[in-house]
């Protein structure tokens, strides 16, 4: 990673801001594709969700044409503006992701916007989001957020809440729970994290065996989302079905987000 700006790569989406892309796109899926071998798997079974907060409408599409077509966002406006603006350049068959906190005032829109919301943190939201799912006919996947850490900072599901949370989500009809999600507490070394990892997957085996969903061969509540750019290979070795990246595609984001 640059650590001064004379080292920062371009983010222009000029050509020399797409080679650099691209190397890092093939670096990444070789970096999963080993991390999901090293877990009996294979690297399809391992989402890459390109996280595309802060990052200009032609970069997302630069991203798309190498393949990507999964995109993460945690801010609805943003998201929005972006959907449009790919749309006008051409890209139809984005799916997006709502990774952040959703304010149940902005839950009809991302009802109907997005593909699926990995951030259900509250059953306030989540009722929100079953009405407005009905609203306009459709059945919305969600995963539970987690706040594996405990951190104040961060929402989510205290992990001891999250067996009986999930009874009163898997009765909402307009809901698809399809899994977990958790962003793990920042520390310096990755395998600082395993356990928070760890423990979420025991979470969703508890989940699968209390809950089983009618006509899934596994149990149902497949996903666990969890590994961003620092820490996926060992989110992946712990099972993660779902990673989030965002400076491991795009490069170094400006400091606000
Ligand atoms: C920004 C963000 C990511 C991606 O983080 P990187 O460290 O850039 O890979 C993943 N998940 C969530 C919820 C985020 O907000």
């Amino acid at each position: 990673m640059a650590t001064n700006v004379g080292d920062a790569p371009p983010t222009d989406g000029g050509p020399a801001d797409e080679r650099a892309l691209a190397e890092r796109a093939a670096d990444l899926r070789a970096r999963v594709a080993r991390a999901a071998e090293r877990s009996g798997r294979l690297a399809e079974d391992v989402l890459i969700v390109a996280v595309t907060k802060t990052v200009a409408a032609e970069r997302v599409r630069a991203a798309w044409a190498l393949g990507f077509r999964v995109l993460g966002e945690n801010r609805v406006q943003e998201a929005r503006a972006k959907m449009e603006a790919l749309a006008a350049l051409g890209v139809r068959d984005a799916r997006w992701e709502m990774i952040g906190h959703v304010q149940t005032n902005k839950a009809a829109i991302v009802a109907e916007h997005f593909a699926r919301v990995q951030s259900a943190d509250s059953l306030r939201l989540a009722a929100a989001l079953d009405a407005r799912a009905h609203a306009v006919g459709r059945v919305l996947p969600v995963l539970l957020e987690v706040n594996i850490g405990g951190e104040a900072s961060k929402s989510g599901f205290a992990p001891e809440e999250v067996v009986g949370a999930a009874a009163q989500i898997v009765a909402l009809p307009n809901l698809r729970a399809e899994g977990l999600m958790t962003v793990a507490p920042p520390a310096a070394d990755p395998e600082a994290v395993r356990p928070a990892f760890r423990r979420l997957r025991a979470l969703r085996d508890a989940l699968r065996e209390r809950y089983p969903m009618a006509g899934e061969r596994d149990g149902g509540w497949r996903h666990l989302s969890m590994g961003m750019t620092d820490d996926m290979e060992v989110a992946i070795e712990e099972g993660a079905t779902i990673v989030r990246i965002g400076r491991g595609l795009f490069g170094a984001r400006p400091t606000l987000h």
